[in-house]
């Protein structure tokens, strides 16, 4: 059957409404095509999109190095499963852990997916290494954090709309305050049990909240000190976004591809996703070294699509396009300006009460209620004026363009903002 032609962004929001389950409240822009740091939508709008499907097109739209590997690879095999080998997967795996450096990867499809695994792994470390009881090991994680929406994911959220009637949830997480050395300090101490600690090294569906610049390598000591594996969820933060190939990074200043500069906290497990594929298809990963890595043997975990070779190239591809347009120091550069830029504005300004983030990961806090409508209808008047960006927990707007964004375009997007804000200066 041929798809019908939809002549209406009107007419597609029906059908989705009609014949699709409600778990999502998109604003309502219906986009067929897109380009770089713009898209369109079906009446031919044009708009910046300053959410990048959350941080998963860090390379911009259908970039076409990555579509053109997607391409060639899927017109000459698609999907072999684990069954058999294929030529891909494995030149895909040597060039990403050097690439992150790391000993080995785990393929996976999703993010909530390489979190189960991150999990699965480190319980089994904890068992098989450092000789906790089975079925007593407990991870560590950190009060707003999102890590997905499986089953087990969601047992450790505290976002209730997230929770309520999914259990009965699955036991042992337990949870402390973000950015609180001390309160994991505190958990480690109490529970000789810990298997790993899971982390976002800035939090980003909870509104961007970037911890203080000490807190990784605080965190990576203290779990080192009670035998605890760091684990980075790096699925929004990392590629690029935050001015470093990963948030882990830091404040680097290295001017070629980000090399293991001294403020890098290695994670001993790495959690990718999103950007792995330039938001091409779903390709997610768990880097980690031998000894952790090892615990998993056949039959132990594994995925249909997990490492299938259309994946595989597609992520190297994304990779490649990262290092080779320096889109790390981009984001860099054009995160210091976003947030310069913004700062003139908020300090004369009534609405926003703050600008937050690192490289291009960043929110501004509107001075509002979460419970208000404010920043919907901001967002609803930025898509008015050109700019395509959504609220998060109510008062908060995430800004993450992709990271191909020329100076020129951010000022640009950067007087789009501001205007559209000042028609809401009370
Ligand atoms: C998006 C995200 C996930 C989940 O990824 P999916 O591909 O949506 O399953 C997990 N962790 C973080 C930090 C994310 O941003």
């Amino acid at each position: 059957m041929p798809l019908p032609k939809i002549n209406s962004s009107e007419e597609a929001i029906k059908l989705e409404d009609q014949h699709g389950a409600h778990n999502y409240h998109p604003l309502p822009a219906v986009l067929s095509r897109g380009e770089g740091v713009h898209v369109w939508d079906v009446e031919g709008n044009k708009y910046y999109d300053f959410l990048s499907a959350y941080s998963a097109v860090n390379q911009g739209h259908c970039h076409p190095k990555i579509v053109g590997a997607m391409h060639e690879q899927a017109s000459k095999l698609a999907l072999t499963s684990r069954a058999f080998h294929n030529d891909v997967l494995g030149a895909y795996e040597k060039y990403a852990t050097e690439y992150f450096g790391f000993d080995k990867l785990l393929p996976m499809n999703t993010g909530a997916e390489a979190v189960e695994t991150a999990i699965k792994i480190a319980r089994k470390w904890a068992y098989e290494r450092k000789g906790v009881k089975e079925t007593e090991a407990e991870i560590i994680v950190c009060e707003n954090n999102f890590h997905g929406r499986t089953t087990t994911v969601i047992s450790f959220s505290n976002d209730e709309d997230a929770r309520r009637n999914f259990g009965p949830y699955t036991p042992g997480f337990t949870k402390i305050p973000y950015d609180d050395p001390e309160a994991l300090e505190a958990a480690l101490k109490a529970n000789p049990n810990v298997a790993g600690f899971l982390v976002e090294p800035i939090q980003g569906e909870a509104g961007v909240y970037t911890p203080a610049d000490d807190f990784m390598q605080k965190a990576k000591d203290i779990c080192s000190k009670y035998n605890v594996l760091f684990m980075a969820d790096e699925i929004q933060t990392g590629i690029g976004r935050t001015g470093g190939l990963l948030a882990v990074c830091g404040h680097c200043t290295c001017e070629a591809h980000c090399e293991r500069q001294e403020t890098y906290t290695k994670p001993d497990i790495l959690i990718l996703g999103k950007a792995l594929s330039g938001g091409n298809y779903p390709v997610s990963a768990v880097l980690a070294d031998n000894e952790v890595m090892d615990v998993i043997q056949p039959g132990q975990h594994g995925s249909t699509f997990g490492g299938n070779p259309v994946a595989a190239a597609v992520a190297v591809a994304a990779l490649d396009v990262i290092r080779d347009e320096q889109l790390t120091q981009n984001a860099r550069k054009m995160g210091k300006l976003f947030r310069r830029l913004m700062d003139d504005y908020i300090r004369e300004s009534n609405i926003v009460n703050l600008v937050r983030g690192r490289g291009l990961l960043n929110a501004i806090v509107i001075n509002d209620s979460p419970e208000s409508t404010t920043a919907w209808d901001i967002c609803m008047a930025l898509k008015e004026n050109g700019l395509l960006a959504k609220p998060t927990h109510g008062n908060i707007i995430r800004f993450a363009p992709p990271l191909v964004m020329s100076e020129e375009q951010l000022r640009d997007c950067v007087n789009i903002i501001t205007s559209t804000l000042k028609q809401f200066e009370k």
